[in-house]
């Protein structure tokens, strides 16, 4: 569809400095952005109104469990730090998830996902069993396809059991590493696509590398991904305990550890990394390892604030992620990119970050951390994945600089999102999509899973 989105109050453009900021109507064509200025409309063209709208590039989230979407506020765990809660929310409850369970729970997240705006997204999946009478994958795929998302699995699992607390819950899933990668294998052959404009991905992505897999077998991952040409990803120093274990059992904190058995580069990148010393940081910015900075879930499993601007300041790279539901309540990038940008100043002061530093950790260094280039900025030649958010609410009335309203105004207000050139929300809705369908669908599954206890 070839399309001119003009009247915009003006562009977030996901660059850097003076490039942050830009003006003007934004042309495109074959689903690329084909030119920025002020232009007239062509005869063979569709007209996008964003009157009184800021257009930031498609938002990027990474790192997500969209299974947990189903796992929002359960009581037991609602005042709990990670590990606990680790118990009683996803290894209470990962059994119970049945096709229709994770149908509805991928949908429900994606459907708010795009709705604030992203339109690429990491998911961390680790429930992988011979249990399931059905492929997770397949069901996470068809939903994201369904919606027009990217969608880029991160394919988790564990060769080692954890032990908790408790020996209460039914053990998560465990596989040998051999089957894994041969598992793993299969899905990139079925869905991994290396274009700068592809829709679907894998990462191999272990769940934890100091308790998820031996060291030994750390590198046997890292080479494998490599070989298949895929990226690394898993969770690193979320809480305090991460560092704890890993000084304790290898004798080093963690980004050292995972430095040593080649989990570092340009091709992997981590949830959280909350707790880094100065020299993690630097080894993080030396070898272009990412970080998913996730600081809702990190505010409510009371983990700790993570050295986004640090890394950022010292040529690190950062991007933002929502992380699962079941530790952020909600799947909202909006929401997110203000949460950025008020914790680091309540801590560092109120030069700590910019709004346009979010943008940018949420758009292009998302898009970068993730292999596609082609992505995450709005510049003459990137792939049109495009949002318009509305600035028309009480909310935003007097807004002396209303370009950082996006990120400064709190949850996310988003009239259009186009993937490609393609409109897949459109006047704040899915075309297409029952929302009171969903929401039913979704009360049920909450019920089912509060009554079929193991
Ligand atoms: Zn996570």
């Amino acid at each position: 569809m070839n399309m001119l989105i003009h009247n915009a109050t003006g562009i977030l453009t996901g660059l850097r400095g003076d490039a942050a900021r830009s003006t003007g109507s934004v042309r495109i064509r074959n689903g690329r952005i084909a030119e920025m200025g002020n232009l007239s409309p062509l005869p063979d063209e569709t007209l996008l109104d964003a009157r009184g709208g800021v257009i930031t590039p498609g938002l990027v989230s990474t790192h997500h469990h969209l299974f947990q979407t189903m796992l929002k506020a359960v009581p037991t765990a609602i005042n709990k730090p990670l590990e606990p809660w680790l118990r009683l929310v996803p290894n209470t409850y990962w059994n119970r998830i049945d096709e229709r369970a994770l149908g509805v729970a991928a949908r429900v997240g994606m459907v708010e996902l795009l709705l604030s705006g992203c339109t690429t997204v990491a998911d961390h999946h680790y429930l992988f069993s011979e249990l399931y009478p059905y492929n997770p994958a397949d069901v996470l795929f068809d939903t994201a396809r369904n919606l027009g998302l990217r969608y880029v699995l991160a394919r988790g699992g564990t060769t080692q059991a954890r032990k908790f607390d408790t020996d209460e819950i039914i053990p998560a899933p465990t596989e040998p590493l051999d089957v894994m990668l041969r598992r793993v294998d299969d899905l990139v052959r079925r869905y991994h696509d290396p274009s700068p404009t592809s829709m679907t991905r894998i990462v191999l992505a272990p769940n934890t590398p100091t308790w998820g897999a031996t060291p030994t077998e750390l590198r046997e991952m890292a080479a494998a991904a490599r070989g298949m040409g895929i990226f690394l990803h898993s969770h690193l120093s979320e809480t305090t305990n991460y560092v704890k274990f890993c000084l304790e059992t290898y004798g080093m904190r963690p980004l050292q550890f995972v430095a040593e058995h080649d989990w570092v580069g340009p091709d992997v990148w981590f949830a959280h990394l909350v707790h880094m010393d100065e020299s993690e940081i630097a080894l993080m910015a030396q070898t272009g390892t990412g970080m998913a900075h996730c600081p809702q879930s990190n505010c409510r499993l009371g983990s700790g604030i993570a050295p986004a601007p640090a890394l950022d300041a010292c040529g690190g790279r950062v991007s933002l992620a929502v992380d699962g539901a079941a530790s952020n309540e909600a799947c909202d990038m909006g929401a997110e990119m203000h949460c950025a940008w008020m914790i680091h100043r309540a801590v560092q002061g109120a030069d700590a970050v910019t709004a346009e530093d979010v943008v940018r950790w949420s758009t292009s260094s998302g898009a970068s951390i993730l292999g596609y280039p082609e992505l995450g900025s709005v510049e003459v030649g990137k792939i049109a994945d495009l949002v318009v958010h509305r600035l028309d609410s009480p909310r935003h009335a007097g807004l002396h600089d209303p370009l950082i309203a996006p990120v400064v105004s709190g949850a996310a207000s988003v009239r259009h999102v186009l993937v490609g050139g393609r409109p897949v929300v459109v006047d704040g809705a899915i075309p297409g999509l029952d929302l009171e369908r969903l929401l039913e669908d979704a009360r049920t599954v909450v019920g089912c899973l509060d009554s079929t206890g193991p």
